[in-house]
């Protein structure tokens, strides 16, 4: 489907990169997201963020504070200028937002997952003129991004966004939501024009990726960063391990290396950014793969099997060579390295044999 997206389009707002939004994960009092919104001003940020309705994994959860929360953030709109933004998930969420006077909103990740969800939000933002920003899904699913990125559209919106804010994973060993770059980096190819947004902070999880995802982010040529700032990060309501002061917040923007000049996927540089993801990713897979191979080999030791079992490696290799093959990989390539990944594999639980005799 052709789009005409807009600049996110709002008065006065710079398109330099990075657009920076910032705020709490949640809005908790209103001396908070005052005392926040305040420091957060001081550092030049032009949009601030909070959260009002939180969806959360379990129940029994802080929630968010609701609609009471959306007077502090028009009292931040009033008393600094700041634009604001908030997560919408239903269309009372959309109509008391607008209500409030919100300038932005986004749809999160567990929502952009929904196509029913999204539907309805499409449905209430018909004839309305409001910049949205659209989170990836929670599973790695472009053609679900994209989806929802569609179904806004048609509802007359123009002004979209997109935030990369890493996808979920049963392994969650480094990052709270792994980066995949590879399906932004598909995506902006897709739709060039389209603004995309990190968000290092549900990313990473944790305060010291902040600075690494973000240098990454731009490196990849993405328009903005979306990152939570608490003005006591340490007893937020949540998402306290990820959020940072207004101050850090300052130190990490000021220490981004912003490389300009033009880019295109074509441009050498970028293609090279894009090999050293793929191959952060290849990284994280081997290890992950070899932890896999470990636990196989607690299970054999434990019940006696041997390690090598010759049928289990002829079939993977005779599986892999024809899936790789319709991929346009090699077979002899396809063969050589997983002669190389079984190799260790078997190496990993000899290992464990060993040690556990
Ligand atoms: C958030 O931004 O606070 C949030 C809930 O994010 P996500 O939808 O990415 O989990
Ligand atoms: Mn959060």
């Amino acid at each position: 489907m052709e789009m005409k997206i807009e600049p996110i389009g709002l008065p006065g707002l710079s398109l330099e990169r990075p657009m920076v939004i910032a705020g709490p994960c949640s809005a908790e009092s209103e001396e908070q997201v005052m005392e926040t919104a305040r420091s957060i001003y001081a550092k030049g940020i032009k949009i601030f963020r909070a959260g009002i309705w939180k969806p959360r994994t379990k129940p029994g959860g802080f929630e968010g504070v609701g609609e009471i929360g959306l007077q502090w953030l028009k009292r931040v709109k009033k008393e600094t200028g700041m634009y604001v933004a908030t997560e919408v998930a239903t269309r009372e969420h959309v109509f008391e937002s607008l209500k409030a006077g919100i300038d932005v909103l986004w749809i999160g990740a567990r929502t952009t997952a929904n196509p029913f969800a999204v539907q309805e939000l499409a449905d209430s933002l018909k004839g309305v003129d409001i910049p949205v920003l659209i989170k990836n899904p929670v599973n790695p699913d472009l053609e679900l991004w994209i989806g929802a990125i569609e179904r806004i559209y048609r509802a007359g919106i123009n002004k979209i966004g997109v935030i990369h804010r890493g996808f979920s994973s049963y392994d969650k060993k480094m990052y709270r939501n792994l980066p995949l770059w590879h399906i932004p980096i598909e995506l902006r190819r897709r739709m060039p024009l389209l603004p995309i947004f990190c968000d290092p902070s549900h990313i990473g999880g944790k305060r010291e990726l902040i600075a690494p995802l973000s240098q990454q982010a731009m490196d990849l040529n993405f328009n903005g960063l979306i990152i939570e700032s608490h003005c006591n990060p340490d007893s937020a309501w949540s998402d306290k391990e990820q959020q940072i002061t207004p101050d850090v917040l300052d130190y990490i923007l000021n220490l981004l290396v912003i490389r300009s000049g033009f880019q295109t996927t074509e441009n050498l540089s970028e293609l090279r950014r894009q090999i050293d993801s793929i191959d952060e990713q290849l990284l994280e897979l081997l290890a992950k793969r070899m932890r896999i191979s470990r636990e196989i080999g607690i299970y054999k030791k434990e019940h006696n099997m041997p390690v090598l079992q010759t049928p289990r490696y002829s079939e993977i290799l005779e599986k892999r060579s024809v899936m790789g093959e319709a991929m346009e990989l090699s077979v002899d390539f396809v063969r050589e390295i997983l002669k190389e990944i079984h190799e260790e594999s078997v190496r990993q639980q000899m290992l464990i044999m060993g040690v556990q005799q």
